[in-house]
Formats: C-alpha cells, sequence, structure tokens
C-alpha cells in the first residue's frame, strides 16, 4: 500500500483517487512470464468457467445445513458433520478419503437471561460466551460497572469493578475486509479475565458483531490462568444499546444475570480430509480446506459451512479433469477452529514431519461473499508465478492484493511451520452481521457468489499444483495474523 502511495503522489495522482493511482503501479510490474505452461492455464481456465456454471456448492451447504446443521465439537451434530464430510467426499469421487480423531474439552451452552432490576426493569437478550462457566445456581444481581472499552477497564480503580458485573459496550465498525472484527474482539476474549483480576462477578460485553438485530453473538473467551473464571455473556446490539441508556440517565443500574453451561470434559472430534492424488509428485499437497465446526445458536451457513463446500467443490472439479495435476490437492475440513485452532494443531502435529511438502496453502474461512482480492503470502521471489496464476483468475474480478496474504486461521500453525500460503480475500461487508449468531443460515447465501469463490479456488489449486517450483513462507511468517482470528 505504502508504495503505491508513494508512486501516486511522485506522480501528482493523488487526487485522482485511488483508481488512477493503481495504474502507474501496474505498469512497473508488468513483466509478463511464463513460468507456467500454457496448456495448463488454459485447464485451469476451463475449470474456472466450468465452476462459474453452476459448481454444486450451493446444494452441499444445503445438505450440509439441513441434514447436520449447528456443529459444536463433542456434540451429535459434530459427529454427524464428520461423517457427513467423509461420505460427500467420497460422493464427489475423491482419490482417499480419512479421518483423523484428536481430543480437546469440550463446553456446550445450556441457558442464559438477564434483566434489569432498575432503574428500569426490562429482559435482555443475551448469549453465552464460549467456554463462560455458569454462575451460582440463583444467579448473580449486582450493579453495571460500564466501560466503553477493554482498554478503559484495564486502566480503571478496581474499587469501581470489584463486587460489579462489568459491561463493555465497544461498537464493532464495518469494514470490507472485517478489520473492525480485531479492534473489538478483545473485549470478548480478554474482558472475562480482565474483569475478573479487579474482583468483577461476571462480565457482559456489547456484541461483537455490525448488526442490529436482536440476535446476540457468542464467540470464545480466554480464561488466563490463575485468575478467577467468571460467567460471561454477549448482549444483542440493540440490548447493549438499551444498557447503555439507562446508565446515562445517571442513576445505579442493577442487572440480574443467570447463566448455565456445562463442561463436557475430554471429548473427541477429528479433521476429515480429502484427496485428489497427484499424478507425478503425489506426496507433495497443495491443500485448501474450511472448519466444519460451528457455533451453536445458527446453522454454520456461512461460518463456516461456505468454506467448507467451497473448497470440497473445487476439489471436486479438479478431481473430474481427464488427468490431474502433478501435485496432490488436498481438501481438508478441520474440526474445532472455534474453540482455539484445536483441529489445526493436531493437523499439524500429525503431519509434521512432511510440513515441506504442504507446497501452499488457501483456507476459506470469512463467510460467503464474493472474492475480490488475491494477496500471496509467499517468498518475495515466487511473486511472478503468483501473478502468472493470478491472471487467470482476474477475470472473476478478483485484483491482486498487496501486502502479505493471510492464508486463513486454520494454516496459522503451518504457515508459521514454513509454508507459503495465498489470501482469496472475500467482501466481508455483511459478514459481521451473522457471524456466530443465530441468523448465520442457509438463506443468507448467493448460490452464484459460491460459485465464483469456487472458481477462483479450483483455478488457483490447480495451477499450484502443476508448477513445478515452490513457493515457500514470506519472511515474516513466523508472526502470521489475519482478521479473522477466532
Ligand atoms: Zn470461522
Amino acid at each position: 500500500m505504502k508504495r503505491i502511495l508513494v508512486t501516486a503522489l511522485a506522480l501528482g495522482l493523488w487526487s485522482c483517487g485511488e483508481e488512477a493511482s493503481e495504474a502507474p503501479e501496474e505498469e512497473v510490474k508488468a513483466v509478463e512470464t511464463n513460468l507456467i505452461a500454457a496448456e495448463a492455464k488454459t485447464i485451469a481456465a476451463g475449470l474456472r468457467d466450468a465452476a462459474l456454471a453452476g459448481s454444486g456448492a450451493y446444494t452441499l451447504l444445503e445438505s450440509l445445513t439441513t441434514e447436520v446443521g449447528p456443529r459444536l465439537p463433542g456434540t451429535p451434530g459434530d459427529a454427524r458433520a464428520i461423517a457427513w464430510t467423509a461420505a460427500k467426499f467420497r460422493a464427489l469421487g475423491y482419490d482417499k478419503v480419512w479421518v483423523e480423531t484428536f481430543t480437546m474439552p469440550g463446553w456446550v451452552r445450556v441457558s442464559a437471561a438477564a434483566e434489569i432490576v432498575s432503574p428500569y426493569p426490562q429482559k435482555l437478550v443475551i448469549t453465552s460466551l464460549g467456554w463462560s462457566v455458569s454462575t451460582p445456581a440463583g444467579g448473580i444481581e449486582a450493579e453495571v460497572a460500564h466501560f466503553a472499552t477493554l482498554a478503559d477497564l484495564m486502566a480503571a480503580d478496581p474499587a469501581l469493578v470489584k463486587g460489579r458485573i462489568v459491561f463493555i459496550s465497544n461498537r464493532m465498525e464495518r469494514f470490507r475486509d472485517g478489520s473492525g472484527y480485531r479492534s473489538a474482539v478483545g473485549a470478548r476474549g480478554d474482558g472475562p479475565s480482565e474483569a475478573a483480576k479487579k474482583g468483577a462477578l461476571a462480565i457482559v460485553i456489547r456484541s461483537i458483531g455490525t448488526d442490529n438485530h436482536r440476535l446476540a453473538h457468542t464467540g470464545g473467551l480466554t480464561y488466563q490462568d490463575g485468575v478467577p473464571r467468571i460467567a460471561a455473556a454477549a448482549l444483542s446490539n440493540p440490548d447493549a444499546d438499551i444498557l447503555v441508556r439507562q446508565i446515562e440517565r445517571g442513576q445505579p443500574v442493577i442487572l440480574r444475570l443467570k447463566v448455565l453451561n456445562r463442561d463436557l470434559g475430554t471429548i473427541e472430534t477429528a479433521n476429515v480430509i480429502g484427496e485428489i492424488t497427484g499424478r507425478e509428485a503425489a506426496q507433495e499437497v497443495v491443500i485448501i480446506g474450511g472448519h466444519l465446526d460451528s457455533w451453536d445458536l445458527g446453522t454454520g451457513a456461512v461460518d463456516d459451512g461456505a468454506g467448507v463446500v467451497i473448497t470440497m467443490a473445487a476439489g471436486a472439479m479438479i478431481g473430474e479433469l481427464e488427468e490431474p495435476p502433478r501435485r496432490t490437492i488436498r481438501v481438508v475440513a478441520f474440526g474445532a477452529e472455534e474453540q482455539g485452532l484445536f483441529g489445526a494443531r493436531a493437523y499439524l502435529e500429525a503431519h509434521k514431519d512432511e510440513v515441506q511438502n504442504h507446497i501452499i496453502g488457501a483456507e476459506s474461512d470469512f463467510g460467503a461473499g464474493r472474492i475480490w482480492a488475491f494477496q500471496p503470502g509467499v517468498a518475495e521471489a515466487a511473486l511472478p508465478v503468483m501473478r502468472e496464476i493470478w491472471r487467470v483468475l482476474e477475470p472473476l474480478g478478483i485484483e491482486f492484493g498487496d501486502g502479505t496474504g493471510f492464508g486463513g486461521p486454520d494454516l496459522i500453525p503451518l504457515q508459521a511451520a514454513g509454508m507459503a500460503v495465498l489470501g482469496l480475500r472475500q467482501d466481508g461487508t455483511d459478514y459481521f452481521d451473522l457471524h456466530h449468531s443465530a441468523d448465520d443460515t442457509l438463506d443468507k447465501v448467493d448460490a452464484k457468489t459460491l460459485d465464483q469463490n469456487v472458481a477462483a479456488y479450483a483455478a488457483f489449486a490447480y495451477l499450484a499444483a502443476e508448477y513445478e517450483g515452490r513457493f515457500n513462507a514470506p519472511k515474516d511468517a513466523e508472526k502470521p495474523l489475519g482478521p479473522d482470528r477466532e
């Protein structure tokens, strides 16, 4: 971004806006290479166009959300999802299909209720945050200690917090790239332990979401070791507004909170894997995928059923070609992403001796919006070949992105271990209206938009698997970060 800005300023183009500023950059970089055979590009373009004509991804998502539904690790829905995925991989003609199980702590929600007791009694819509402990059986009734942000809570005098229910009201901002999430989500992840350190009895937050529906957004919290665990819940955004307005009236606000959740102990879940075996270098894999688990309030259509079916359909289309690509296409439906990348870590542990055979990866985990940018996370030397691959995706309305790409949350451990990634960045303008809420359902997904995503994944995966060279990780791979770390 910075480089474009400098070029634009030098040419006096800044007043023309961003679009004009990109033109000179394009000219400087437009050295065309031929690192991938023309025939492979023709095949990839064929995959792209066939996907646009109908990839079957929506039908898969309809099946997953109808026949399985919510998929919280350790629940019957999760077990059904694992069986569903393996069966679909087989039905779609994948050469190898297998399930890699792992264990983790299990957690389920039971109930959550909140009401303002005074000054103006009203019931509020809330939901527990993932991992939240329960309140005592009779609930908690206490005065609310309101903070606009997590930073304000952390800076506060403990005397203002002790014995109270903390309320953080920070509002998530809407952006296409979802960058409002990162700055708001600390209230959810770190708020509970920060409040508990100062003696709070419980915490409620404004949902980390951009909608104004009366639905609360869940999501994982992180209890710090050695800090008391307090119950934590999210208010729907309109309910958070009610609470703020009552607080603004100036009288103490008393909240009653009753939360019940259940610890399942150690549970077993799995990553489900399907492969299209490469014709020459079968041990080398191009890995694509999404996460199979979902939160329990919706049916996990956009988070992340979409990512699973987009990549599943892309792999299936490559499998239908007359001849598979040189390298293997491995599609992974990761388990237990939402509760802390358990599946991603289990995958790395199971495959740590073959990390160097993971040539490049891309995970779809940002909803079901159209892809607008192609952002490589590769070594500088691999940028020319990535530009060649991008040329095949360009007709999909995808621009070449600046900066280091984020390959998706489940690829963080592999990227940190040296794997190259590609960020196929989706339009997330509306994603956080739905994210982790009961509104995450099939009706929000557009079949044609899914097809555009499949077209991009299929063409990319095929070309990356055909290319004879390597991509290698970017220099800064040891600390990959992205907008959707959940
Ligand atoms: Zn997700």
